[in-house]
């Protein structure tokens, strides 16, 4: 099927709006899904048309107002027992079937795993490209396409990718690195109900139980105060340091690549072009160079706390507040005061 329709060529001109699919999270609309609502609303504007969010679920029609509140103009509701949890062929099929049914000029999905995972599935069977894991997102000035920015060569250069050849124009944005837009729940729009065309018997994983192993502290993605730990950590049982601070301060526990490659913490933890995206309003970087790749994934936080012993780390270029001294000395100090607040 999807080699049949590759072969299909199209009429771009039958393509419009912008279309945003929304992700969910325990009943809810996940943050990155407002930030791109918000993006969405900038690109939609840009090309004189309209925005709409895609809501795939069990239930999910009463969060059409919150999607509304974020900018949209549609919604297009697709609900069933069957899609109470994110599956990768049933999700496939439903978005691809309306793709094919209401021909959006462009798509912006989270590069979460969900959207990393549905993203590339939907571009492919509905014959366009994608581009996975932009940082910024605008409209080029010649073509009046949508110029897709992500890293490429390490981090060392920005590309930014056009897709003038086929319709939809797809890509996953990283979460944080778009501000989530003020709500006005006075905004209203159109409901799209489109009834399924997926069986429960045709997808073929099912959810058997759902095992959490990430509590607060490394939901990166939420949290408004990370404590980051690096190499300069020294060894992994130093970094009881990094998650007593955290605690203190109701936080999350992020790591540079350094330390994560040591397997001194897992990889959901770490931040970064290889890892996550973060965007806290402060952010402690202990024993971290700042290396371009790492400053790829928390440029965006409000204030940058940083405490390394070499006064000419390049982290101290981007921080705010800079703290020269060893790291083993420096945040039991802070952890003491932080505790007497
Ligand atoms: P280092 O660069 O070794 O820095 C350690 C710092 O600790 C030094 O500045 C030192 O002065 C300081 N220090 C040492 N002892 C102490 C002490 N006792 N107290 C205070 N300070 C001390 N990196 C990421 O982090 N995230 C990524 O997602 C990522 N993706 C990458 C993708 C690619 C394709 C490539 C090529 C690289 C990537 N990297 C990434 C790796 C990145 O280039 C750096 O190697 C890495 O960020 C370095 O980690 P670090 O700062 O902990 O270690």
């Amino acid at each position: 099927r999807e080699k049949e329709e590759k072969t299909v060529s199209i009429d771009k001109n039958e393509y419009k709006d912008v279309w945003v699919y929304i992700e969910l999270a325990e009943g809810q609309a996940k943050n990155v899904a407002h930030e791109l609502l918000g993006e969405g609303r900038k690109l939609a504007e840009a090309m004189g048309q309209k925005l709409a969010g895609v809501l795939i679920g069990d239930k999910v029609e009463p969060l059409a107002k919150d999607i509304f509140a974020s900018g949209a103009d549609t919604v297009y509701i697709v609900e069933g027992p069957e899609f109470k949890h994110y599956s990768t062929d049933g999700f496939t099929a439903v978005f691809s079937d309306l793709i094919h049914t209401y021909k959006p000029a462009v798509i912006l999905m989270g590069a979460t795993n969900d959207g990393r995972d549905l993203g590339p599935r939907v571009a492919c069977r509905v014959g366009t490209g994608l581009t996975a894991d932009c940082t910024s997102l605008g409209i080029d000035g010649e073509t009046g396409l949508v110029a897709w920015t992500r890293p490429a060569f390490g981090g060392n250069i920005m590309a930014t990718i056009l897709c003038p050849d086929h319709r939809p124009q797809m890509g996953t944005v990283r979460p944080k690195v778009f501000k989530r837009p003020e709500q006005d729940f006075s905004r209203t729009g159109e409901m799209i109900r489109v009834k399924s065309t997926v069986e429960e018997k045709d997808i073929r994983t099912k959810l058997i139980d759902v095992v959490k192993v990430c509590t607060a502290a490394c939901n990166l993605e939420e949290a408004e105060i990370i404590v980051s730990g690096g190499r300069g950590m020294g060894k992994p049982e130093n970094f009881t340091l990094i998650e007593e601070l955290a605690g203190v301060l109701g936080g999350a526990v992020g790591a540079s690549r350094a330390a994560v490659d040591a397997g001194w913490k897992p990889h959901m933890h770490q931040v970064g072009q290889t890892g996550k995206t973060v965007g806290p309003k402060v952010y402690f970087a202990c024993g971290i160079s700042g290396a371009i790749q790492h400053m790829a994934g928390m440029s965006s936080s409000d204030i940058v706390i940083a405490i390394n012993k070499d006064a000419d780390a390049p982290i101290f270029k981007a921080a705010d507040y800079g703290i020269v001294g060893d790291c083993l000395e420096v945040i039991p100090a802070l952890i003491e005061e932080f505790k007497k607040i």
